[in-house]
């Protein structure tokens, strides 16, 4: 109770003087999924625990933590809340089998929550808006059919919607999109938009600091642009999970270019080059506006290499995160990848170095990229790719997906008659620490990457 008490204390004291973005932190500019699927239950404590860690990374911070839907779902405590059935209830309703979600109580969330937020961290809320689940079976006299689309009992009193609020109803029949056999949301009626919009904005007086938009290709572009719009405008981004660059390009311009989108047009890219060992995919893909997001429009990208949905890189996943944590974009770290499969500081052939791993990497962008790289490339074919930071202290990464071999390419860079060193390298081939190199008065030098690997050189500091 007293617990409880001071934590109320300490909530009411954070509402008084809100944190927002990063005072205090030297933000590294990535962002951070904090679950995967089917995680234990009273997982907001093994959040919350994370906090002061993800806070300083070699002294670096995450910008954004990605929480997981937290609503209560259909399934009560062994859902993952991509069912939401009470959109108020947190944890704090006795319905659906349990007082809690899956991932703790109301209190938990809060104080998960708040760990983030005083250590500067901006927390990213997963709104489902496609569809509810869980409803009462109810007649809809206007198709004559029953449907399981009455949500008037929920505890919590709010977003009571009945058979009008979902499709087809008296506003439109349909929309871009259902999911499963689940209650398919009826944006067009406004009620649902203003009390969607009210929802929004009491989970942003609770201290979430963005929006991950779930299903996107559910409703229309519309919907995600009016939600953000309405609560604040904060950092958004949308789950359009289509390896069609053209098709998510559209999708950013109708939803007015304001929200950004994970890239999995590049997600695919950097799987094929992972998981195609023997070298022969093509790592030019990475850099190429027809097969990635973040060369066209990386302010709006959000780059990833797994996710909850998406543990399919098995082989050499750190060429991946070697690129998206040295280029444009913003990248998203996995809690799997960072916590379970030791790629914090590792994933290259043993035995680790000091320069290996995700860690180093985010210390790269922080220090040397000022978290917000501008990247010009240098050079690119089918096993090599190499470009450089332009607009902070500045580095060079060259990427290799040769099977066996160490290769190298002479590039100018912009800096000239410099010693530079190898700051950040991975191989699972050979994970010798790369040599360092003195560049010419042009700022030319051979620069090396291992095989199935890469390297981040900077000046000698
Ligand atoms: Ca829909």
């Amino acid at each position: 109770m007293m617990v409880a008490r001071i934590l109320a204390i300490i909530l009411f004291l954070s509402m008084v003087a809100p944190l927002s973005g990063l005072e205090g932190n030297n933000s590294a500019g990535v962002i951070f999924q904090g679950f995967y699927w089917d995680v234990p239950e009273g997982w907001y404590g093994v959040l919350a625990d994370a906090a002061s860690d993800l806070s300083d990374i070699e002294g670096y911070s995450i910008d954004y933590i990605w929480f997981p839907p937290p609503s209560k779902g259909m399934s009560g405590s062994s859902s993952m809340g991509y069912d939401p059935y009470d959109y108020y209830d947190l944890g704090q309703y006795d319905q659906k089998g349990s007082v809690e979600t899956r991932f703790g109580s109301f209190d938990d969330l809060k104080g998960a929550v708040y760990a983030y937020n005083s250590n500067g961290i901006g927390v990213i809320c997963d709104v489902v808006l496609n569809h509810r689940g869980g409803g009462e079976l109810e007649y809809n006299p206007d198709t004559g059919k029953y449907n399981y689309t009455d949500f008037r009992d929920v505890a919590s009193g709010e977003c009571t919607w009945s058979y009008d609020a979902f499709h087809p109803s008296s506003y439109d029949g349909y929309d871009s999109g259902t999911f499963g056999g689940f209650p398919d949301v009826c944006h067009a009626n406004t009620t649902v938009m203003d009390d969607l919009a009210g929802w929004g904005n009491w989970l942003a007086d609770m201290g979430f600091d963005g929006w991950r938009f779930d299903y996107v290709k559910g409703y229309y572009p519309w919907v995600a642009e009016e939600f953000k719009n309405s609560t604040g405008d904060p950092f958004s981004v949308a789950e359009l999970w289509d390896r069609d660059v053209g098709l998510i390009e559209q999708w950013i311009y109708d939803s007015g270019e304001g929200i950004s989108v994970f890239d999995f047009p590049l997600y695919y890219s950097m799987r094929d080059v992972c998981t195609i060992t023997d070298g022969s995919a093509d790592i030019r893909a990475f850099v190429n506006p027809y097969s990635s997001i973040v060369s066209n429009r990386p302010e709006l990208s959000v780059t990833f290499v797994a996710n909850h949905d998406t543990d399919e890189i098995v082989y050499d996943k750190m060429l991946a995160y070697g690129f998206i944590l040295t280029y444009e974009g913003t990248p998203c770290i996995w809690w799997k990848d960072y916590f379970d499969y030791g790629l914090d500081t590792g994933g290259a052939k043993e035995p680790l170095q000091d320069g290996n791993g995700i860690d180093r990497l985010v210390w790269v962008r922080g220090a040397l990229g000022g978290g917000a790289p501008e990247i010009e490339v240098l050079y690119k074919d089918g096993d090599l790719l190499a470009y450089q930071e332009v607009a902070h202290e500045g580095y060079i990464v060259v990427l290799n997906d040769n099977s066996k071999n160490w290769k190298g390419q002479y590039v100018e860079t912009r800096f000239a008659d410099s010693d530079l060193e190898c700051v950040a390298w991975s191989s699972t081939v050979d994970n010798s620490k790369p040599m360092g190199k003195t560049t010419n008065s042009r700022g030319g030098a051979d620069l090396w990457a291992p095989p199935r690997g890469y390297a981040v050189y900077a000046p000698v500091q």
